[in-house]
């Protein structure tokens, strides 16, 4: 269940990347297609809705300090005072002939205003050859590239048959069992294999078999490659691995080659460990998947099976597979003599994730301030891998930030940058800047004044990589999350604040004004109100659950194993979607027009700071009304 996480941020994003991006290259396209001449190119980017009139009301007021003018193509590009010069100008289209326009040059002059006007026939147009010159060099380029690869797999094709080992071996791994923390009882269940590679006759003595493969199961970056070697490191082993995708390539007997040449050289070298992750690409129920299956995939899980069972007595090879999807393996690699003992390897809990932090903070420089245990609280939900990269980016922005030690303000910069993005530095006050301003408070508020939503952490607009426009950040209740039991309630009002955004906008602006900003939001709620009904039993319809707990995977078991419930039930699983859907918007609005002085006040302190913690937000609000009790207020429970 930890993997249905529901986020505890809400995001306000622009179009996604790829749209944009996509947008983006096709206009590009066009434009070198139908060569638009400079000026017309150039006027239709200006999205700054820097006008004329601003323009000269700006001259009048003194506030210009630089003006640039290019007469052929009638634009001025403007410097305001207290603009950085990091900043671009600010585009102004001026009438026609303005350019020359002796009144506009003395208005200027009057001001003081730097005025600086371009020779005809030089800048834009060079610019613009330029520019097109270098978007032909980058298409030749990139089909050159394409070219290339397309080469080089003919060149694959020529090397078939002849297996290129694609296994590591390592004659030392260097890593230790106190290098893996957090999952203990996986350590332990491994122990004993460590035992018997350390001294098998002790077993064998007494006729005890030894398992030939362990499963390790779990979610990426928990730590199974590293438990893996962990175990070749306390052994003293040597470790081999590959990755199942390895097998898998596109002419048949390849990968049963591969196979055969790994277990060549295991034998050679046992007592060893072989590793194969992700075994669930190579490793996937035969005769599924469309066409009937594939050749290739199952003479490699055939090749490897006989392998498996090839072994006599105890030849001193264990094997260690990993996955997160034991669902949809074959059946016959979990018969016994194969892997027949299986690991789970969970994401970390609280005592998990603060131990592998320590592991990771033993070789960088800490801060004695910076308390683990509340970095281990902000982060719930991370894997291992998750926790150690948060760990080296927090050491990262220490460096660039030319600090001695790793302190918290860095590991909460790193946090964000993780879960959310870089962040990019703010934009110029704007009506969009206010509108997201309405949009985050609109989560914010309704966060903090619904009884069994999480505790608001911060708000901020400041904008982030991938379209991220501002985010609101709620601090999970510890027990919640470990639990992995949410009620209701909470459920409902998680909803009812990812709304919250969306019926601010409309609040404030209008129904027909609100924006695609909004989108994340929605996805999310529609998600968890579709879980709420068709898995926990949560609806009018009652505890029936009508999908499995695991999500669909195209390739699986069988291709459309899922919705066992007929189309009048579906139609009646979105009726009740919808209306949760609807009672969560409606409640937000409802909650946000009876508070509208107090969103406009927070909102305007929002935009003067562009970052609110939660703390001062919560003052703010108690100005205006009481604050309720949290249902689940900070349990005495968590350290
Ligand atoms: P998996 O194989 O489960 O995808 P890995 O073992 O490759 O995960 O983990 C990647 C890295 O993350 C490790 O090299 C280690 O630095 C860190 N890591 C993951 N889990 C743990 C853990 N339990 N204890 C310490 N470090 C961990
Ligand atoms: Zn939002």
């Amino acid at each position: 269940m930890a993997s249905r996480l529901p986020q505890h941020s809400t995001l306000r994003r622009t179009l996604p990347v790829t749209a944009s991006g996509f947008i983006a290259v096709g206009w590009l396209l066009l434009q070198a297609l139908v060569a638009l001449p400079p000026a017309l190119a150039q006027t239709q980017s200006t999205e700054d809705e820097f006008t004329y009139g601003d323009f000269l009301e700006k001259v009048d007021e003194g506030q210009v300090q630089q003006v640039d003018i290019d007469p052929e193509r009638g634009i001025a590009q403007v410097r305001l005072k207290g603009d950085s010069d990091a900043d671009e100008p600010r585009q102004v289209l001026l009438f026609a002939g303005d350019g020359r326009n002796p009144e506009l040059i003395q208005r200027l002059r009057q001001q003081q205003v730097d005025v600086e006007i371009q020779s005809p026939g030089s800048g834009g147009a060079i610019a613009w050859f330029a520019a097109n010159t270098l978007l032909v060099v980058v298409l030749v380029f990139g089909v050159l590239l394409i070219l290339r690869r397309s080469a080089s797999g003919a060149g694959g094709a020529m090397n078939f048959g002849r297996s290129r080992a694609r296994f590591q071996m390592e004659a030392k791994t260097g890593v230790q069992f106190e290098d893996v923390a957090g999952i203990e009882e996986a350590k332990e269940e491994l122990q004993e294999v460590v035992s018997f590679l350390k001294n098998p006759e002790k077993f064998t003595t007494v006729g005890a078999k030894i398992p030939r493969g362990v499963l390790l199961v779990g979610s990426p970056g928990t730590g199974k490659t590293l438990l893996a070697k962990a175990i070749a490191g306390e052994a003293g082993v040597p470790f081999f691995s590959i990755s199942g995708s390895e097998f898998v390539e596109m002419f048949v007997g390849v990968g049963a080659s591969r196979v055969r040449d790994l277990f060549k050289k295991a034998k050679e070298n046992a007592p060893c460990i072989v590793f194969i992750d992700e075994i669930d690409a190579v490793g996937r129920q035969r005769g599924t998947g469309i066409g009937g299956g594939n050749d290739e995939r199952e003479q490699t899980l055939n090749q490897l099976l006989t392998e498996m069972d090839g072994f006599e007595g105890n030849s001193g090879i264990i094997i260690i597979a990993a996955t997160n999807r034991v669902d949809v393996l074959d059946s016959a690699l979990l018969r016994p003599g194969r892997f027949d003992r299986q690991v789970m390897v969970d994401l970390p809990t609280y005592q998990g994730r603060l131990a592998i932090l320590e592991v990771h903070a033993r070789n960088k420089k800490v801060d004695d301030s910076v308390s683990l245990g509340a970095v281990a609280r902000r982060t719930p939900g991370f894997s291992g891998a998750e926790l150690a990269n948060l760990l080296n980016e927090a050491a990262i922005l220490t460096a660039r930030r030319r600090k001695e030690a790793v302190t918290m303000l860095e590991i909460e910069d790193a946090i964000d940058r993780l879960t959310i993005g870089l962040s990019l530095t703010p934009l110029l006050d704007s009506n969009r800047k206010r509108m997201t301003a309405y949009h985050e408070v609109g989560h914010a508020l309704i966060t903090t004044l619904l009884p069994h939503s999480d505790d608001l952490n911060k708000v901020t607009i400041i904008p982030r990589s991938g379209g991220v426009e501002g985010f609101t950040q709620s601090l999970p209740n510890e027990d919640l999350i470990d639990s992995g039991l949410y009620t209701r309630n909470w459920l409902l009002d998680r909803i009812t604040v990812a709304l919250g955004g969306l019926a601010a906008e409309a609040e404030v602006y209008g129904d027909m004004e609100t924006t695609t900003g909004a989108g994340s939001d929605i996805k999310q709620v529609t998600t968890l109100a579709r879980q709420m009904v068709t898995l926990y039993g949560m609806s009018d319809l009652g505890p029936v659950a009508l999908e499995t707990m695991d999500s669909p995977v195209f390739l699986g078991r069988s291709l459309a194993p899922r919705s066992e419930y007929s189309e009048e039930m579906a139609s009646k699983i979105d009726q009740q979607v919808r209306a949760i859907a609807h009672h969560g918007y409606n409640r937000a609005r409802h909650m946000l027009r009876e508070h509208r002085a107090l969103i406009d006040r927070l909102v305007d302190r929002l935009l003067e700071v562009e970052t609110m913690e939660g703390d001062e937000f919560r003052k703010l609000v108690s100005e205006y009304t009481t604050l309720p009790e949290k249902s689940f207020a900070k349990s005495g429970a968590t350290p």
